[in-house]
Protein backbone atom coordinates (compact mmCIF):
# COMPACT_ATOMS: atom_id res chain seq x y z
CA UNK A 1 0.00 0.00 0.00
CA UNK A 2 1.47 3.24 -0.76
CA UNK A 3 1.07 5.88 1.49
CA UNK A 4 0.94 9.87 0.71
CA UNK A 5 1.43 13.05 2.32
CA UNK A 6 -1.23 15.59 0.82
CA UNK A 7 1.00 19.03 0.54
CA UNK A 8 -2.78 20.45 1.01
CA UNK A 9 -3.02 19.17 4.43
CA UNK A 10 0.34 20.18 5.59
CA UNK A 11 1.68 23.81 5.06
CA UNK A 12 5.45 22.96 5.55
CA UNK A 13 5.38 21.43 2.28
CA UNK A 14 4.26 24.25 0.44
CA UNK A 15 5.65 26.97 2.34
CA UNK A 16 7.39 29.71 0.30
CA UNK A 17 10.82 28.91 1.77
CA UNK A 18 10.22 25.13 1.38
CA UNK A 19 9.11 25.64 -2.31
CA UNK A 20 12.48 27.48 -3.39
CA UNK A 21 14.90 25.46 -1.75
CA UNK A 22 12.29 22.67 -3.79
CA UNK A 23 12.31 24.56 -6.63
CA UNK A 24 16.60 25.42 -6.84
CA UNK A 25 17.41 21.90 -6.24
CA UNK A 26 15.42 20.58 -8.94
CA UNK A 27 15.51 23.22 -11.80
CA UNK A 28 18.03 20.95 -13.51
CA UNK A 29 15.96 17.89 -13.07
CA UNK A 30 17.53 16.86 -10.05
CA UNK A 31 15.40 14.97 -7.66
CA UNK A 32 15.35 15.54 -3.88
CA UNK A 33 12.96 14.47 -0.93
CA UNK A 34 12.22 14.97 2.55
CA UNK A 35 13.76 12.65 5.08
CA UNK A 36 13.67 11.81 8.72
CA UNK A 37 11.91 13.50 11.57
CA UNK A 38 10.11 15.88 9.23
CA UNK A 39 8.17 12.89 7.28
CA UNK A 40 8.01 10.82 10.67
CA UNK A 41 6.46 13.40 12.90
CA UNK A 42 3.57 14.50 9.88
CA UNK A 43 2.74 10.56 9.31
CA UNK A 44 2.54 10.75 13.66
CA UNK A 45 0.46 14.03 14.01
CA UNK A 46 3.20 15.80 15.45
CA UNK A 47 5.04 18.86 15.08
CA UNK A 48 7.42 19.62 12.40
CA UNK A 49 10.38 21.74 13.68
CA UNK A 50 13.40 21.65 10.80
CA UNK A 51 12.87 20.48 7.64
CA UNK A 52 15.92 18.10 6.20
CA UNK A 53 16.09 16.99 2.84
CA UNK A 54 18.14 14.22 0.88
CA UNK A 55 19.13 14.24 -2.73
CA UNK A 56 21.69 12.16 -5.04
CA UNK A 57 23.10 15.78 -6.28
CA UNK A 58 26.61 15.92 -4.99
CA UNK A 59 27.19 18.88 -2.65
CA UNK A 60 28.72 21.52 -4.80
CA UNK A 61 25.97 20.86 -7.90
CA UNK A 62 23.81 21.43 -4.21
CA UNK A 63 25.96 24.80 -3.51
CA UNK A 64 25.67 25.54 -7.20
CA UNK A 65 21.93 24.94 -7.42
CA UNK A 66 20.96 27.14 -4.57
CA UNK A 67 23.39 29.96 -4.98
CA UNK A 68 22.32 30.49 -8.68
CA UNK A 69 18.58 31.00 -7.07
CA UNK A 70 19.64 33.42 -4.53
CA UNK A 71 19.64 31.38 -1.47
CA UNK A 72 22.60 30.94 1.10
CA UNK A 73 24.28 28.30 1.08
CA UNK A 74 26.39 27.02 4.22
CA UNK A 75 28.61 24.40 3.95
CA UNK A 76 27.93 22.98 7.40
CA UNK A 77 28.65 19.55 7.49
CA UNK A 78 29.88 19.22 4.49
CA UNK A 79 32.41 16.23 4.79
CA UNK A 80 29.58 14.05 5.50
CA UNK A 81 27.57 15.92 2.33
CA UNK A 82 25.61 18.42 4.59
CA UNK A 83 25.01 21.90 2.96
CA UNK A 84 22.24 24.12 4.89
CA UNK A 85 20.14 26.45 2.72
CA UNK A 86 18.43 29.67 4.33
CA UNK A 87 15.41 30.30 2.68
CA UNK A 88 13.61 33.38 4.17
CA UNK A 89 15.76 33.41 7.34
CA UNK A 90 14.77 29.80 7.41
CA UNK A 91 18.03 26.46 7.37
CA UNK A 92 16.91 23.48 5.53
CA UNK A 93 19.42 20.38 5.92
CA UNK A 94 20.53 19.33 2.34
CA UNK A 95 22.45 15.57 2.48
CA UNK A 96 23.61 13.99 -0.29
CA UNK A 97 22.46 10.19 -0.32
CA UNK A 98 25.45 8.33 1.50
CA UNK A 99 26.52 4.86 2.67
CA UNK A 100 29.41 4.64 5.63
CA UNK A 101 32.60 3.49 4.32
CA UNK A 102 34.08 2.93 7.87
CA UNK A 103 33.03 4.16 11.64
CA UNK A 104 34.95 3.60 14.71
CA UNK A 105 32.11 4.32 16.97
CA UNK A 106 32.20 7.96 16.89
CA UNK A 107 32.12 9.50 13.29
CA UNK A 108 31.62 8.09 9.83
CA UNK A 109 33.95 8.26 6.59
CA UNK A 110 31.10 8.67 4.00
CA UNK A 111 31.33 7.78 -0.19
CA UNK A 112 28.12 9.40 -1.89
CA UNK A 113 25.50 6.97 -4.03
CA UNK A 114 22.60 7.80 -6.10
CA UNK A 115 21.11 4.68 -4.30
CA UNK A 116 17.88 5.76 -1.91
CA UNK A 117 17.65 2.39 -0.35
CA UNK A 118 21.53 2.81 0.69
CA UNK A 119 21.12 6.11 2.00
CA UNK A 120 17.87 4.63 4.08
CA UNK A 121 20.32 1.85 5.42
CA UNK A 122 22.51 3.87 7.18
CA UNK A 123 20.33 5.53 8.99
CA UNK A 124 19.48 4.40 12.39
CA UNK A 125 15.87 3.61 12.69
CA UNK A 126 13.11 2.83 10.58
CA UNK A 127 11.17 5.59 11.42
CA UNK A 128 13.58 7.96 11.13
CA UNK A 129 14.47 5.98 7.83
CA UNK A 130 11.25 7.36 5.58
CA UNK A 131 11.43 10.03 2.75
CA UNK A 132 8.40 11.73 0.91
CA UNK A 133 9.08 13.08 -2.63
CA UNK A 134 7.91 16.77 -2.54
CA UNK A 135 4.51 15.56 -4.54
CA UNK A 136 4.32 14.09 -1.43
CA UNK A 137 4.77 9.71 -2.17
CA UNK A 138 6.19 8.32 1.06
CA UNK A 139 9.15 5.79 0.28
CA UNK A 140 9.57 3.18 3.48
CA UNK A 141 12.31 0.53 2.71
CA UNK A 142 12.30 -1.00 6.29
CA UNK A 143 9.05 -0.79 7.71
CA UNK A 144 9.35 2.35 9.37
CA UNK A 145 5.63 3.56 9.10
CA UNK A 146 4.74 0.37 10.95
CA UNK A 147 7.01 1.03 13.55
CA UNK A 148 5.72 4.24 13.92
CA UNK A 149 2.14 3.10 14.58
CA UNK A 150 2.63 0.59 16.93
CA UNK A 151 5.58 2.61 19.12
CA UNK A 152 8.27 0.47 18.08
CA UNK A 153 11.71 1.93 17.99
CA UNK A 154 13.37 -0.49 15.46
CA UNK A 155 17.57 -0.46 14.40
CA UNK A 156 17.65 -0.60 10.55
CA UNK A 157 19.82 -3.98 10.49
CA UNK A 158 21.49 -5.82 13.43
CA UNK A 159 21.01 -3.56 16.47
CA UNK A 160 24.72 -4.49 17.88
CA UNK A 161 26.45 -3.69 14.54
CA UNK A 162 24.70 -0.13 14.47
CA UNK A 163 25.30 0.46 17.80
CA UNK A 164 28.98 0.04 17.66
CA UNK A 165 29.26 1.56 14.32
CA UNK A 166 27.92 4.44 16.75
CA UNK A 167 27.41 4.48 19.96
CA UNK A 168 25.32 7.57 20.12
CA UNK A 169 22.57 5.99 18.85
CA UNK A 170 22.02 4.12 22.42
CA UNK A 171 21.47 7.65 23.63
CA UNK A 172 18.97 8.25 20.63
CA UNK A 173 17.61 4.98 20.84
CA UNK A 174 15.96 5.84 24.53
CA UNK A 175 15.89 9.55 23.08
CA UNK A 176 13.36 8.25 20.53
CA UNK A 177 11.45 5.69 22.58
CA UNK A 178 10.80 8.65 24.82
CA UNK A 179 8.82 10.59 22.17
CA UNK A 180 7.44 8.30 19.74
CA UNK A 181 7.42 5.28 21.44
CA UNK A 182 4.77 2.55 23.24
CA UNK A 183 5.46 0.13 25.66
CA UNK A 184 8.68 -1.63 26.37
CA UNK A 185 11.56 -0.49 24.38
CA UNK A 186 12.71 -2.93 21.70
CA UNK A 187 14.31 -6.21 23.30
CA UNK A 188 16.76 -6.81 20.41
CA UNK A 189 17.71 -3.12 20.61
CA UNK A 190 17.62 -2.86 24.78
CA UNK A 191 20.02 -5.62 24.95
CA UNK A 192 22.58 -4.17 22.45
CA UNK A 193 22.22 -0.98 24.28
CA UNK A 194 23.38 -2.29 27.17
CA UNK A 195 25.67 -4.63 25.46
CA UNK A 196 27.57 -1.44 24.45
CA UNK A 197 27.26 1.11 27.25
CA UNK A 198 30.85 1.26 27.90
CA UNK A 199 31.36 3.26 24.01
CA UNK A 200 28.89 5.71 25.51
CA UNK A 201 32.41 7.40 27.24
CA UNK A 202 34.03 7.89 23.93
CA UNK A 203 31.58 10.44 22.91
CA UNK A 204 31.79 14.05 22.84
CA UNK A 205 29.70 16.18 25.25
CA UNK A 206 28.20 17.79 22.81
CA UNK A 207 26.79 15.47 21.11
CA UNK A 208 25.81 13.50 24.63
CA UNK A 209 24.23 16.94 25.94
CA UNK A 210 22.08 17.12 22.70
CA UNK A 211 20.43 13.94 23.25
CA UNK A 212 20.15 14.32 26.67
CA UNK A 213 18.42 17.59 26.70
CA UNK A 214 16.02 16.51 23.59
CA UNK A 215 15.43 13.10 25.71
CA UNK A 216 14.68 15.53 28.66
CA UNK A 217 11.82 17.48 27.47
CA UNK A 218 10.25 14.18 26.10
CA UNK A 219 6.34 14.57 27.35
CA UNK A 220 7.44 11.54 29.83
CA UNK A 221 11.07 10.64 29.90
CA UNK A 222 10.64 8.95 33.71
CA UNK A 223 10.00 5.43 32.04
CA UNK A 224 13.15 5.48 29.52
CA UNK A 225 15.57 7.26 32.43
CA UNK A 226 14.64 4.65 34.95
CA UNK A 227 15.55 1.96 32.25
CA UNK A 228 18.41 3.73 31.48
CA UNK A 229 19.49 4.04 35.44
CA UNK A 230 18.37 0.14 36.54
CA UNK A 231 20.92 -0.89 33.12
CA UNK A 232 24.15 1.10 34.71
CA UNK A 233 23.82 3.30 31.55
CA UNK A 234 23.15 6.51 33.20
CA UNK A 235 26.39 6.30 35.09
CA UNK A 236 28.28 6.17 32.07
CA UNK A 237 27.56 9.81 30.95
CA UNK A 238 27.87 11.19 34.15
CA UNK A 239 30.22 12.08 36.70
CA UNK A 240 31.37 9.93 39.11
CA UNK A 241 30.12 11.79 42.45
CA UNK A 242 26.51 12.00 40.45
CA UNK A 243 24.99 8.39 41.00
CA UNK A 244 21.34 8.75 40.54
CA UNK A 245 19.05 7.06 42.25
CA UNK A 246 15.43 6.20 42.64
CA UNK A 247 14.97 9.32 44.72
CA UNK A 248 16.36 11.71 42.40
CA UNK A 249 13.90 10.12 39.59
CA UNK A 250 10.98 10.70 41.87
CA UNK A 251 11.88 14.49 41.93
CA UNK A 252 12.21 14.70 38.24
CA UNK A 253 9.41 12.76 37.95
CA UNK A 254 7.43 15.70 39.90
CA UNK A 255 8.59 18.15 38.04
CA UNK A 256 7.59 16.62 34.69
CA UNK A 257 4.22 17.87 35.00
CA UNK A 258 5.23 21.65 35.84
CA UNK A 259 7.57 22.48 33.39
CA UNK A 260 9.22 21.01 29.91
CA UNK A 261 12.41 23.04 29.96
CA UNK A 262 15.26 20.55 30.24
CA UNK A 263 17.72 22.21 32.41
CA UNK A 264 15.36 22.48 34.83
CA UNK A 265 14.30 18.94 34.36
CA UNK A 266 18.44 18.53 34.65
CA UNK A 267 18.61 20.16 37.94
CA UNK A 268 16.01 18.33 39.45
CA UNK A 269 17.49 15.40 38.75
CA UNK A 270 20.98 16.41 40.14
CA UNK A 271 19.91 18.73 42.80
CA UNK A 272 21.19 17.03 45.79
CA UNK A 273 25.05 16.65 44.41
CA UNK A 274 27.48 18.73 44.97
CA UNK A 275 28.30 22.10 42.74
CA UNK A 276 31.32 20.62 42.32
CA UNK A 277 29.96 17.42 40.97
CA UNK A 278 27.29 19.62 39.12
CA UNK A 279 29.79 21.62 37.74
CA UNK A 280 31.49 18.62 36.05
CA UNK A 281 28.30 17.26 34.55
CA UNK A 282 27.85 20.57 32.89
CA UNK A 283 31.70 20.57 31.47
CA UNK A 284 31.37 16.88 30.38
CA UNK A 285 28.23 18.14 28.50
CA UNK A 286 29.53 21.05 27.19
CA UNK A 287 27.04 22.93 28.98
CA UNK A 288 26.62 26.85 27.93
CA UNK A 289 28.25 28.65 30.80
CA UNK A 290 24.76 30.45 30.94
CA UNK A 291 23.44 26.81 31.28
CA UNK A 292 25.86 26.00 34.00
CA UNK A 293 25.64 28.83 36.26
CA UNK A 294 21.88 28.62 35.85
CA UNK A 295 22.11 24.94 37.43
CA UNK A 296 24.53 25.82 39.73
CA UNK A 297 22.45 29.10 41.56
CA UNK A 298 19.76 26.01 41.94
CA UNK A 299 21.11 23.12 42.78
CA UNK A 300 21.10 22.72 46.50
CA UNK A 301 19.24 25.57 46.99
CA UNK A 302 15.22 24.95 47.69
CA UNK A 303 13.04 26.25 50.01
CA UNK A 304 9.50 27.44 50.55
CA UNK A 305 9.68 31.26 51.34
CA UNK A 306 8.48 32.11 54.99
CA UNK A 307 6.09 35.09 54.13
CA UNK A 308 4.83 36.64 51.53
CA UNK A 309 7.16 39.77 52.04
CA UNK A 310 10.18 36.78 52.12
CA UNK A 311 8.68 35.66 48.42
CA UNK A 312 9.00 39.36 47.17
CA UNK A 313 12.81 39.50 48.78
CA UNK A 314 13.73 36.91 46.53
CA UNK A 315 11.61 38.11 43.65
CA UNK A 316 13.75 41.46 44.34
CA UNK A 317 16.95 40.22 45.09
CA UNK A 318 17.48 37.10 42.08
CA UNK A 319 14.92 38.52 39.94
CA UNK A 320 11.29 36.58 38.88
CA UNK A 321 13.42 33.86 36.36
CA UNK A 322 15.72 32.47 39.36
CA UNK A 323 12.58 32.57 41.94
CA UNK A 324 9.91 30.46 39.60
CA UNK A 325 12.66 28.29 38.70
CA UNK A 326 13.69 27.59 42.95
CA UNK A 327 9.79 27.27 43.45
CA UNK A 328 9.37 24.72 40.89
CA UNK A 329 12.08 22.39 42.24
CA UNK A 330 10.72 22.92 45.49
CA UNK A 331 7.67 21.68 44.62
CA UNK A 332 9.43 18.98 43.01
CA UNK A 333 11.93 18.46 45.78
CA UNK A 334 8.67 18.59 48.89
CA UNK A 335 5.71 18.03 46.90
CA UNK A 336 4.12 17.20 50.42
CA UNK A 337 5.28 20.47 51.79
CA UNK A 338 4.77 23.40 49.91
CA UNK A 339 0.73 24.23 50.66
CA UNK A 340 0.21 27.83 49.25
CA UNK A 341 3.00 27.36 46.91
CA UNK A 342 0.53 27.89 43.70
CA UNK A 343 -0.08 31.62 45.62
CA UNK A 344 3.76 31.56 46.13
CA UNK A 345 4.15 30.98 42.50
CA UNK A 346 1.59 33.56 41.05
CA UNK A 347 2.83 36.22 42.91
CA UNK A 348 6.03 36.39 40.60
CA UNK A 349 3.66 37.54 37.95
CA UNK A 350 1.27 39.68 39.91
CA UNK A 351 3.82 41.68 41.61
CA UNK A 352 5.39 44.75 39.81
CA UNK A 353 8.74 44.52 40.88
CA UNK A 354 9.84 48.33 42.03
CA UNK A 355 12.73 50.24 41.81
CA UNK A 356 14.26 51.69 44.91
CA UNK A 357 13.91 55.30 44.48
CA UNK A 358 16.93 56.41 46.08
CA UNK A 359 20.31 56.95 44.26
CA UNK A 360 24.03 58.09 45.58
CA UNK A 361 22.89 61.45 44.14
CA UNK A 362 21.15 61.66 47.05
CA UNK A 363 23.48 60.94 49.84
CA UNK A 364 25.75 63.50 47.80
CA UNK A 365 23.08 66.03 47.96
CA UNK A 366 23.11 65.64 52.19
CA UNK A 367 26.77 67.11 51.92
CA UNK A 368 28.10 63.79 52.37
CA UNK A 369 31.50 62.49 50.14
CA UNK A 370 32.65 60.27 47.46
CA UNK A 371 33.54 57.05 49.24
CA UNK A 372 32.05 53.69 50.65
CA UNK A 373 29.99 55.81 53.61
CA UNK A 374 27.42 56.40 50.04
CA UNK A 375 26.61 52.74 49.40
CA UNK A 376 26.66 52.05 53.07
CA UNK A 377 23.80 54.45 53.87
CA UNK A 378 22.14 53.83 50.64
CA UNK A 379 21.55 49.93 51.48
CA UNK A 380 20.71 50.93 54.94
CA UNK A 381 17.58 52.64 53.60
CA UNK A 382 17.03 49.94 51.35
CA UNK A 383 16.86 47.51 53.96
CA UNK A 384 14.97 49.14 55.79
CA UNK A 385 12.67 50.20 52.86
CA UNK A 386 12.63 45.91 51.92
CA UNK A 387 11.83 45.03 55.63
CA UNK A 388 8.75 47.87 55.71
CA UNK A 389 7.45 45.76 52.50
CA UNK A 390 9.05 47.98 49.87
CA UNK A 391 6.91 50.77 51.32
CA UNK A 392 6.98 54.33 51.58
CA UNK A 393 7.74 57.18 49.16
CA UNK A 394 10.77 59.40 47.71
CA UNK A 395 9.98 61.84 50.56
CA UNK A 396 9.78 59.61 53.02
CA UNK A 397 12.90 57.31 52.43
CA UNK A 398 14.90 60.61 51.71
CA UNK A 399 13.65 61.63 55.49
CA UNK A 400 14.42 58.01 56.81
CA UNK A 401 18.24 58.62 55.12
CA UNK A 402 18.82 62.21 56.99
CA UNK A 403 18.23 60.57 60.13
CA UNK A 404 20.61 57.42 58.92
CA UNK A 405 23.13 59.89 58.12
CA UNK A 406 23.05 61.91 61.11
CA UNK A 407 23.33 59.00 63.02
P1 LIG B 1 14.36 15.80 15.60
O1 LIG B 1 15.12 16.81 14.79
O2 LIG B 1 12.90 15.98 15.65
O3 LIG B 1 14.96 15.60 16.91
P2 LIG B 1 15.31 14.00 13.59
O4 LIG B 1 14.82 12.67 13.10
O5 LIG B 1 15.32 15.10 12.60
O6 LIG B 1 14.50 14.37 14.87
P3 LIG B 1 18.11 14.40 13.85
O7 LIG B 1 19.00 14.10 14.99
O8 LIG B 1 17.90 15.83 13.47
O9 LIG B 1 16.73 13.72 14.17
O10 LIG B 1 18.66 13.58 12.60
C1 LIG B 1 18.09 13.68 11.30
C2 LIG B 1 18.09 12.31 10.61
O11 LIG B 1 19.43 11.90 10.38
C3 LIG B 1 17.48 11.20 11.46
O12 LIG B 1 16.09 11.11 11.25
C4 LIG B 1 18.23 9.97 10.96
O13 LIG B 1 17.68 9.51 9.76
C5 LIG B 1 19.61 10.51 10.65
N1 LIG B 1 20.56 10.40 11.77
C6 LIG B 1 20.90 11.38 12.65
N2 LIG B 1 21.82 10.96 13.53
C7 LIG B 1 22.09 9.68 13.22
C8 LIG B 1 22.97 8.70 13.76
N3 LIG B 1 23.75 8.95 14.82
N4 LIG B 1 23.00 7.48 13.15
C9 LIG B 1 22.23 7.21 12.07
N5 LIG B 1 21.37 8.09 11.54
C10 LIG B 1 21.29 9.31 12.09
MG1 LIG C 1 16.22 17.07 12.94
Amino acid sequence: MSVRLDPDNHVWMTAPATRKVLDALTAKGGEVRFVGGVVRNTLAGAGVTDIDLATPLTPDVVIALLEAAGLKAVPTGIEHGTVTAIADSKPFEITTLRRDVSTDGRRAVVSFTGDWREDASRRDFTMNALYASPEGEVFDYFGGIQDLEAGRVRFVGDAASRIAEDYLRILRLFRFHAWYGRGEIDEAALVAAVAGKGGLKTLSGERVQKEMLKLLAAADPIPVLRSMRENGLLREIFPAAIELGRADLKRLGNLVPLTADPILRLTALVLLFSKDAVREAAHMWRLSNNDRDRMLALTGNYAMPESENAAKRQIYEKGAGLYRDQLLLTRAAIPHAVGNWQSFYDLSARWNVPRFPLDGGDVMALGIAQGPRIGELLSAVEHWWIENDFRGTREELLARLKVQASA
